[in-house]
């Protein structure tokens, strides 16, 4: 059933909840309506309380969120998280996956341009002059466009995603982009070769059902690759009380370490063919942006970690090489494959 639920309401449903330091925020708007859900990779509604945040970055409602981690298998997720019918309120117009272009980016989006290329090139590796390959939640077509310009041009390359705004600026683009969800949308199943989900898991309602129909669409032995924020990281051990970049409140709704993305697999019926972490500065940056902002700190400060500073993106890209060094890189990257041999 959806409901609304703000501070007052969780405080009364887990009292042993800490708001100690955070700070009041009137209303800034209408509260979302929420549904509130169990674990998606096990079905278990046994959790630990973890954060509770607000809608840092966009403002788009005076909710609180609440993130848990399921005690049964240690999925982190929101457990009251905004309804369906929310979703063009918390996904606003300004949304930077909808706009991540030159013209607003300059000088980062050429950099990450280039970062992201190489690593897309990586994951089509061994796919022949034939191969269909299906981006889901591509947004605007950023990574469609990349395997456009720099991939085999006899490729098909197709991507879907529910998001009005991000499917037209796609097709202006003349990118091939299908409207709608993997569940519901009529795409052949079994004929893709590779299926992209790059930071997409995380937003997903259910990721179990999309990843089982994502399976449905692949050949035998198809790939998908999934990107998704990593929870076994430094950053997320700091700030997960509250700030961390990763909980993207109230748009990622699922976040997974190494040992649930395994376990994921293991539920959809796919191989794990590698899994391995990759360097991202994104969730450091906002995890301190989150924190001043949260306390009062000037404009100016605050303004020096976002996506448009090359000096915090570059400092922070330097540190987590250090973690990735070590295994625990901020970004989870994760390759599934289909049973059955590539024909
Ligand atoms: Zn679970």
């Amino acid at each position: 059933m959806a409901k609304t639920i703000q501070r007052s309401h969780l405080s009364k449903r887990y009292p042993g909840l800490s708001f100690v330091g955070v700070p009041h925020r009137p209303d800034c708007s209408e509260a979302l309506r929420m549904t509130t859900v169990d674990c998606h990779v096990c079905g278990s509604d046994n959790v630990e309380l973890l954060a509770v945040g607000e809608d840092f970055e966009y403002r788009t409602s005076p909710d609180s969120f609440l993130t848990v981690r399921c005690q049964d298998c240690g999925l982190v997720y929101m457990k009251h998280r905004p309804d369906m019918c929310e979703l063009d309120r918390i996904y606003p117009v300004d949304y930077h996956a909808f706009n991540f272009s030159s013209k607003q980016f300059g000088f980062i989006y050429k950099v990450r341009r280039s970062l992201e290329a190489k690593r897309l090139l990586r994951a089509c590796k061994g796919l022949g002059n034939d191969a269909k390959i299906l981006d889901v939640g591509c947004g605007d077509g950023f990574h469609l466009n990349l395997l456009r310009d720099f991939g085999n041009k006899s490729w098909q390359v197709e991507g879907i995603d529910m998001s009005d705004h991000a499917v037209r600026a796609g097709r202006e683009q003349g990118l091939t982009i299908h409207h709608g969800i993997v569940q519901t949308c009529e795409l052949e199943q079994g004929s893709y070769d590779l299926a992209l989900m790059i930071a997409t898991i995380e937003h997903l309602d259910d990721p179990l059902t999309v990843l089982k129909s994502v399976k449905k669409l692949l050949k035998p032995g198809g790939r998908v690759v999934i990107v998704t924020d990593n929870t076994d990281t430094l950053d997320f051990k700091l700030f997960h009380q509250r700030h961390w970049g990763g909980y993207h409140f109230p748009r990622h709704w699922s976040l997974f370490s190494p040992a649930t993305m395994r376990q994921l697999a293991v539920n959809v019926g796919m191989e794990v063919a590698e899994l391995s972490t990759i360097v991202s500065p994104v969730n450091w940056v906002y995890s301190i942006r989150n924190f001043l902002d949260d306390w009062g700190a000037p404009t100016w400060l605050v303004n020096r970690f976002s996506l448009n500073s090359p000096v915090s993106l570059a400092i922070f890209t330097l540190f987590d090489n250090v973690h990735q060094w070590l295994g625990h890189g901020a970004l989870l990257r994760v390759v599934l494959q289909n049973p059955g041999s590539p024909r």
